[in-house]
């Protein structure tokens, strides 16, 4: 989608200067855009007894980006120790991190348990026999199989590696329950970039279901719903945007009426990632090479170990580019990086205006899973990260990587096994 007016209308004005005093390329985030949308997604629930959202740190993980999240009274969900020691710097404790991990280590766990803990939310029946220390409080993801479909990213329930299934729930409340478990909760992530709503209410209608059910059965009270992360962003200029206002409507009321029936309501929570930053960030890169063969290729100064979803998912990421035009005149092209792997393509076969050497390209929606997910395959670099702050001030908060940082791995202490 183009990016918010607001936010085109502080940044371009300023790109040339931003660009030429940085040096592209560079991800630049917008802090009025990040606080705007954190203060909607805490209006829309207003009138949820409790509230709170899980800032999914893969998504962006940067300090500064989750000190905007802390001020606005958010917690963190994390997936590893890294994650952890980001969070907890921050100054999160406790019931202010969310530990959905899948797949996890004893070391993982040792890490979440450790300075004040965690909620340990886990992803498989056997893990109660694996965590060190079982808190008195945890939540287990549920995955209802082939009573849900998921989509495409998440891919269908019964096929994906997520959660314990229907069939295990209940012997898992109990089996938590006899070993000391007091306080519960549940939590569920089947969609991702999910851009209808009802999506969503579906989701917390069927974790309330099976709550009341757990409820009565184990005779448990659960403290907490978590509806996971999974909230789309309309990459693509005609997608319609996600109507958080609708889905927060429909979501409160089936609270209140849990609440009617059972007499309290449980805590709501949330883990959104891509919703909250995705949409207010941009990668900005120049253009190098034209390339006319087959087709014409527009090489950047940036590739997929910047932003990696057009290669890996074929995800649309709008472009614009910068500055008056000489002509009106509009190209097919596609934008390309450097690497030796022909799926490093910005956009493929895209509408563009004429481009030349030295434009600049404003490469958009790039604010979540866009430099977390990058990577190091034929030795390219992960570019740096600036904040367009509220007042006006652009700062970097994350160096673009060097050489040094690279070779880093290949200084260690020789270590031969002879066998
Ligand atoms: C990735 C992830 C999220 C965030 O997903 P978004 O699509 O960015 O909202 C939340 N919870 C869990 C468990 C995840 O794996």
């Amino acid at each position: 989608m183009p990016i918010s007016e607001s936010y085109r209308s502080s940044l371009y004005p300023r790109l040339s200067r931003i660009a030429s005093h940085f040096g592209t390329p560079f991800h630049i985030y917008d802090e009025a855009g990040i606080k705007n949308t954190c203060l909607e997604l805490k209006n829309a629930f207003s009138e949820i007894d409790e509230f709170k959202e899980f800032f999914a740190v893969k998504a962006l993980p940067n300090p500064e980006i989750l000190k905007i999240m802390w001020d606005q009274g958010f917690g963190f969900d994390c997936s590893s120790i890294t994650e952890l020691v980001l969070s907890r710097e921050i100054g999160a404790r406790g019931e202010d991190i969310m530990f959905t991990s899948n797949n996890t280590s004893a070391e993982e766990f040792q890490a979440a348990e450790a300075e004040g803990g965690s909620i340990l939310n886990l992803d498989d029946i056997s893990l109660l026999e694996k965590v060190p220390h079982l808190p008195e409080r945890i939540s287990f993801r549920y995955n209802p199989g082939d009573r849900r479909s998921g989509n495409s990213i998440i891919g269908n329930p019964l096929e994906a590696k997520y959660g314990v299934s229907h069939e295990q729930i209940f012997d898992a409340y109990r089996l938590a329950k006899n070993r000391g478990v007091s306080r519960f909760g549940i939590h569920t992530m089947l969609a991702s970039n999910e851009l209808n709503h009802e999506y969503m209410v579906q989701t917390a209608d069927m974790l309330l279901d099976i709550v009341e059910k757990l409820e009565a059965e184990l005779d448990i009270r659960f403290e907490f719903v978590n509806i996971g992360g999974g909230l789309g962003i309309p990459y693509r200029p005609e997608d319609s945007p996600f109507n958080l206002e609708a889905m927060a409507k429909g979501i409160t009321l089936l609270f209140q009426r849990f609440k009617e029936k059972n007499g309290y309501m449980p805590a709501l929570y949330m883990e959104s990632g891509r919703y909250m930053t995705g949409p207010h960030g941009v990668l900005v890169v120049r253009a190098i090479n034209r390339k006319a063969i087959y087709r014409t290729y527009i090489g950047v100064d940036a590739c997929m170990t910047s932003l990696m979803r057009p290669g890996m998912y074929d995800a649309y990421h709008h472009i614009e580019v910068h500055g008056e035009r000489n002509s009106n005149k509009i190209e097919v092209v596609d934008v390309v990086g450097s690497l030796c792997e022909n799926n490093d393509k910005f956009a493929v076969q895209r509408e563009l205006p004429v481009i030349e050497d030295g434009d600049l390209l404003i490469i958009q929606d790039t604010g979540a899973h866009g430099h977390s997910m990058g990577f190091n395959y034929n030795g390219k670099l992960r570019p740096k990260e600036l904040l367009f702050r509220e007042n006006g001030k652009v700062e970097l908060i994350r160096r673009a990587e060097t050489a040094e940082d690279y070779f880093r791995t290949l200084d260690f202490d020789k270590n031969v096994l002879s066998i």
